[in-house]
């Protein structure tokens, strides 16, 4: 029950930055002159701002190498799910499969064959910001696709699902241990070490938004 904080979704942070650098990469290429960014300029934003800019860029480049081509005018809460999926090949959170003689197995003894995914709670937290980034850059409530159905669903199927394969229960978000919020917001680099607080917090609700200012 009382699972270890470190569950894996703080690594899949850093495997979505991979995503997004790989996207940028691409985007360095087709287009250099979008190298550098003009509203970092004012006061240095949050952690929690400037990975959601992050995340909006990663995809609006997404859409932008869509085949065949998308708008953001015309996304769905299916493309949504086809981009979380197509951000697995990033991951770095082991999900067994059901043949697996480690499905269920929260500390597994031995390596095994199955796949890297992202991890439900890094999911979760990227949806999040999305759905407000969406928002924040003109889309309407209604038709903010980060908000659909479909997608809440796909969530939730996948945190069953990886809550089964891997043996850990997903649980209501404690309020409580300020000691990893602070640790977290401490870690600003890349690094892959924060425990879940951090991912899964930022999603469901911003009591837990806490977490930021307790830097300076
Ligand atoms: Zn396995």
């Amino acid at each position: 029950m009382d699972s270890e904080p470190n569950t894996g979704e703080g690594s899949s942070s850093s495997s979505a930055a991979a995503a997004a650098a790989a996207l940028q990469q691409q985007q360095l290429q087709q287009a250099p002159e979008s190298a550098t960014s003009p509203a970092a300029a004012a006061a240095p934003p949050s952690r929690y701002e400037s990975q959601k800019r992050r995340d909006w860029n990663t995809f609006l480049q997404y859409l932008k190498n869509h085949k065949p081509p998308l708008t953001l005018a015309r996304c769905s809460g299916a493309h949504v799910i086809e981009f979380l999926k197509y951000l697995d090949q990033f991951g770095k959170t082991k999900v067994h499969i059901s043949g697996c003689p480690y499905f269920g197995h929260p500390n597994p003894p031995a390596p095994c064959a199955c796949p890297l995914k992202q991890a439900w709670g890094s999911l979760d937290a990227l949806i999040g910001r999305l759905r407000a980034a969406y928002e924040e850059n003109g889309g309407r409530p209604e038709s903010n696709p980060f908000g659909a159905r479909a997608v809440r669903i796909y969530l939730r199927e996948v945190r069953e699902s990886q809550a089964k394969a891997r043996g850990i229960p997903y649980e209501k978000k404690k309020r409580k241990r300020p000691v990893v919020t602070a640790a977290s917001g401490i870690n600003t680099g890349q690094s892959s070490g924060t425990s879940s607080g951090a991912g899964a917090g930022e999603a469901s609700g911003n009591a837990t938004g806490a977490a930021t200012t307790t830097t300076v």
